[in-house]
């Protein structure tokens, strides 16, 4: 099955079961001072929980660009180095507002799985609240019952408030979930050690894919729960992961959701993907480069196709802070020393540009903006190979202090590894230790900075930088103009 049929078969199924096809909210959200990209599904519905709207249908499905790089969910770090976080993903879901329950999303969730998609029902695992009666919370044992009748009860786990429990902030909608994680190893990986002990421990074999959210309470300002008077169904499905599954695959990447970004990126860098589990560290190095390029390309192009560019501040800078990124991998690991990001936009289009419009009517602006940003950020990191020339020149000691590989870090984005690596062509090493101490100061800084923390939604103050990694071309320059003339 092609990603394409399998988007379909989804939105088809529940369509089948009464619900209405809507599109994709944008990824970036322009009216929410509270959130500035699109993280869940939920977030286009959340004025229908809260009671402020009225939903013009009371079921719904659709597939919802997502971006997780900012606020309660930041995957960024975890990004290219694992099989299946994405900084921009899609999320199938189902909905129910003030309609359906428990017993039609479990049911159906299950019947789509399994009869449409075919998983074999043994390699399902789902999970559900065990309560908190410490909060008045409940044990989910309706939900319990609904599995009961279709999985076998040691494929049932019970998960904690933090895994399955969903509430939209300190008030308002709440309820308890259930996930669905399934196991993909080989017979004989699963014969040393059962499914069920590595559902939520981050392998990447037995992973999430579906989460139900029963919203069924509203928790109210000093606390207490009471039960809301229309209960709704929250869905939120990993469509690259469901892909995944279902293609065979053991990694987002190796499903055609990403396979011809990543042929492209082979192509142009003339280098190779290693597929399969166990790779030498050297290909590794590569592959998490390929990953990360492949991936921050759609976060980016969509982001400009929804009218955020890359700037320096706010959203923008998030989206420059991605690009970035993948620029400094490819320049790293895979000696890409001018603008080739650009090229794989067409290639995206190509393969997502039917089903989300925008990739076709804005692709000249998304071509134009990437390749000015890679062409601008380069000319910063060959600034950075500069002043680190300078700075070897200038010291006697055969280790470069942590605090000088910081200012090229933090002024011109110069990737730790990357000074590490010419330092030790240049037989010198990297004060390591105190690098990283003044990172996690810098971190401490932006975070204390930053956020004030709700649930879903995190308030951002106007100048928040969530880590600084650059300026542009030009302050680049006069720095380097001021560090010669000391
Ligand atoms: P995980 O525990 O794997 O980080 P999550 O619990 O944070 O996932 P949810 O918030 O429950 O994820 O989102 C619903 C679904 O979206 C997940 O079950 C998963 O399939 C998918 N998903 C979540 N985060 C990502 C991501 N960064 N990239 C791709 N898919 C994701
Ligand atoms: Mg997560
Ligand atoms: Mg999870
Ligand atoms: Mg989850």
């Amino acid at each position: 099955m092609t990603s394409q049929e399998i988007r379909e078969l989804f939105l088809k199924f529940f369509e089948s079961k009464g619900h209405t096809i809507v599109p994709s909210a944008p990824m970036v959200i322009k009216n929410d001072p509270t959130l500035m990209f699109t993280n869940a599904g939920m977030n286009q519905f959340k004025e229908f929980f809260l009671g402020n709207a009225k939903p013009k249908y009371k079921r719904v499905v659709d597939t919802q660009k997502c971006l997780r790089v900012s606020g309660k969910h930041n995957d960024l770090e975890e990004v290219g180095r694992d099989t299946y976080h994405h900084t921009m993903f899609e999320m199938l879901g189902n909905w129910s507002f003030g309609d359906y329950f428990k017993r039609e999303a479990i049911s159906w969730a299950w019947e789509l799985l399994t009869e449409v998609y075919k998983i074999p029902k043994e390699n399902l695992y789902v999970t559900v609240f065990e309560g908190s009666p410490e909060e008045g919370v409940p044990f989910d044992q309706e939900a319990y019952d609904i599995w009961k009748e279709r999985i076998a009860e040691d494929h049932i786990l019970l998960g904690n408030k933090k895994d399955n429990f969903w509430e939209m902030g300190d008030q308002g909608p709440c309820g308890p979930c259930s996930e669905i994680h399934v196991d993909i190893r080989s017979e004989e990986e699963k014969a040393k050690v059962a499914g069920r002990d590595l559902v939520n421990n981050d392998h990447p074999q037995v992973i999430e894919i579906w989460n139900n959210v029963f919203m069924e309470f509203n928790r109210k300002a000093d606390g207490s729960l009471e039960k809301l008077p229309a209960q709704n169904v929250d869905t939120g499905m990993g469509f690259e992961r469901l892909c995944m599954v279902l293609q065979g695959k053991q990694s987002n990447y190796d499903t055609d959701v990403f396979t011809p970004l990543i042929h492209k990126v082979e192509e142009i860098t003339k280098t190779s993907y290693t597929n399969g589990i166990k790779v030498t560290p050297e290909e590794e190095q590569i592959n998490v480069a390929i990953r990360v390029i492949a991936d921050h390309i759609r976060a980016v192009a969509f982001a400009i196709a929804d009218g955020q560019l890359p700037s320096n501040n706010g959203a923008g800078y998030v989206i420059r802070r991605i690009l970035r990124r993948a620029i400094r991998y490819g320049f790293t690991f895979l000696g890409q020393k001018e603008p080739f990001i650009y090229k794989l936009v067409e290639t995206l289009a190509k393969q997502m540009g039917s089903t989300f419009h925008e990739l076709e009517k804005e692709f000249l602006l998304i071509v134009s903006v990437i390749k000015e940003e890679e062409a601008s950020f380069l000319r910063t990191l060959e600034q950075g190979l500069l002043m680190l020339d300078v700075m070897i020149q200038n010291t006697t000691d055969k280790q470069l202090s942590g605090s000088k590989a910081f200012e090229l870090y933090d002024t011109y984005g110069f990737p730790k590894d990357l000074t590490a690596l010419i330092l030790s062509e240049r037989g010198m090493t990297l004060d390591e230790a105190s690098f990283e101490e003044h990172l996690q100061k810098q971190k401490e800084r932006s975070r204390a900075a930053a956020q004030v923390k709700a649930g879903d939604w995190v308030v951002l103050r106007d100048d928040e930088e969530e880590e600084f990694v650059g300026y542009d071309t030009l302050e680049a320059v006069v720095r380097l103009v001021k560090y010669r003339k000391v």
